[in-house]
């Protein structure tokens, strides 16, 4: 069997009672095939029980762990000690919380907050197409589908808007804007024009640099800078929006 790594994690705490935010180191040895999250859990059963984190599924399905490890947005349910050694080179990982809305304490964001950009975009069917089927069932064919089936595996999970720098200067953020690009690729979707006006609002695509780091960081391994560009780059436009 191969031997634990030692490991150095420096973790940024937050109380939001002093206030005060300051960076904790622990070290700990940890077997090759722990998450993350396992780690987080040791530090509060050996060390730490005062360490406030998130976790839900811990499957990488529903978003809440994801955390800042060394600089980079993750999944901490998701991420090995020893992919993690392989990535960065390094025993040591400084962990901090995703800067996509205030901290409640240490790792824990407030996600209430983080989803009201999401909520502005209506990530839903606002005005239902009429179906060309005479049926009770609106019949999305695969050649549809396929135009936007790979964003449908976001999970909100924020890392691509904590990548993203404009997503800290009055941008919707990247996950927001591509739920709303979907419903316009959505055959089942009429609101076009409502959607396409926020989007080309001050908050809205333009803000985008193209740079990338949304489609690089999503755990998903979504392309969501190519959703952001459609709509950059007039692909739903008509002389009707
Ligand atoms: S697009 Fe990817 S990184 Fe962004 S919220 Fe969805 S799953 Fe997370
Ligand atoms: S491509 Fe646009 S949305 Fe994606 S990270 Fe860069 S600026 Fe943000």
């Amino acid at each position: 069997m191969k031997a634990p790594y030692r490991l150095k994690l420096i973790i940024k705490r937050t109380d939001p009672d002093i206030p005060k935010s300051w960076y904790q180191t622990y070290e700990l040895e940890a077997g090759r095939i722990l998450r993350f999250t396992d780690l987080f859990r040791k530090i509060n059963q050996d060390l730490d029980p005062t360490l406030a984190w998130n976790s839900s599924c811990e499957h990488a399905q529903c978003g809440s762990c994801s955390v800042k490890i060394n600089g980079r947005p993750m999944l901490a349910c998701e991420l090995l000690v020893e992919t993690a050694v392989a990535r960065f080179g390094t025993t040591r990982f400084v962990i901090e919380p995703i800067n996509i809305a205030p901290v409640v304490r240490d790792l824990v964001v407030d996600f209430e907050q983080a989803y009201e950009r999401v909520h502005r975009v209506k990530p839903y069917i606002i005005q239902p197409a009429q179906n060309p089927n005479d049926s009770s069932q609106y019949m999305v064919s695969p050649r549809e589908l396929e135009r936007y089936v790979e964003a449908t595996r976001c999970i909100n999970c924020f890392c691509c808007a904590s990548a993203c720098i404009s997503s800290h200067r009055g941008f919707l953020g990247p996950n927001a804007v591509m739920a709303s690009a979907v419903r316009i690729l959505d055959p089942r979707e009429d609101a076009t024009a409502e959607r396409l006006k926020l989007l080309y609002s001050d908050e809205g695509v333009y803000r985008c640099h193209t740079s990338r780091a949304c489609s690089h960081v999503c755990p998903k391994e979504i392309d969501v800078a190519h959703f952001i560009g459609l709509i950059k780059a007039g692909a739903f436009q008509t002389e009707d929006n």
